[in-house]
């Protein structure tokens, strides 16, 4: 049991939410940067062994196709979520609303629960640590894994930018729980497609889909080549129409 679960472990995949950084952060505030760029990425992985989909037998073929993840979409329209840890209530409300505003305003798939996560609870289970916002895996990759989805509140270690401003701060809570809920629902990064143009030089980051809907979106909330951050936690029109594709 211990072995196979070291082998599991070793074999997750970390979805990543790259930092904010001057160019990118949306606020009409100037923004005191200290731009950790990709570092803050690997940093979130400290303690896990560093993902590299070439080094993992059966990703190196699928390495260059992405998107959507179409064997880790769900096959029911209501998720369940819970929180693992963080007691504050005024940025889990924030997450929730930003989550149902975009995702679940533009689709059937419903997002339920939200309360504490029970010992063996499925669906999404959500933490909050001071580190890079990840998820371990792509869909129902992360189904009742504990920890699957870490968010981060209070930004004082990783993409300090953020803390700038009570009101950039939040808008750092909420586009950032945008993106990982797009993980969660099966997106990969728009920026890992075979198809990624070449002024896009942000580079693919965990594991690809292998089913591309619309044509490359720079507007992505899933993009690190988007000038938005995160597009602001709103989702672009290519994000939709997949979003009601995939969850008809
Ligand atoms: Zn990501």
């Amino acid at each position: 049991m211990f072995e196979q679960r070291l082998v599991l472990f070793a074999t997750l995949p970390l979805f990543a939410c790259s930092p904010a950084n001057q160019e990118n952060l949306q606020t009409s505030n100037a923004v005191a940067v200290n731009e950790s760029g990709e570092t803050a990425v690997q940093d979130e992985a400290a303690g896990l062994p560093s993902y590299n989909p070439e080094n993992i037998p059966g990703m190196a073929r699928i390495k260059n196709k992405s998107y959507v993840l179409k064997s880790a979409l769900w096959n029911t329209l209501n998720i369940p979520v819970c929180w693992e840890n963080s007691s504050n209530i005024d940025d889990r409300s924030r997450v929730k609303d930003a989550v149902t505003a975009s995702w679940q305003a533009n689709s059937k798939v419903k997002f339920f629960g939200w309360g504490n996560c029970a010992p063996n609870a499925q669906g999404i289970r959500i933490s909050v640590a001071d580190t890079g916002p990840h998820t371990k895996g792509l869909g129902t990759q992360i189904d009742g894994i504990q920890n699957g989805m870490v968010l981060n509140f209070t930004f004082k270690n990783w993409s300090q930018p953020c803390t700038e401003s009570e009101e950039i701060r939040r808008s750092c809570v909420k586009s950032i729980a945008v993106h990982e809920f797009g993980h969660a629902l099966g997106f990969a990064h728009e920026q890992n497609r075979p198809d990624t143009p070449g002024e896009c030089t942000k580079k693919p980051q965990g594991t690809s889909g292998d089913l591309m809907l619309t044509p490359w979106d720079p507007s992505s909330v899933m993009n690190y080549c988007n000038p938005v951050y995160n597009n602001d936690g709103k989702l672009s029109k290519s994000d939709v129409d997949t979003m009601k594709e995939i969850y008809p």
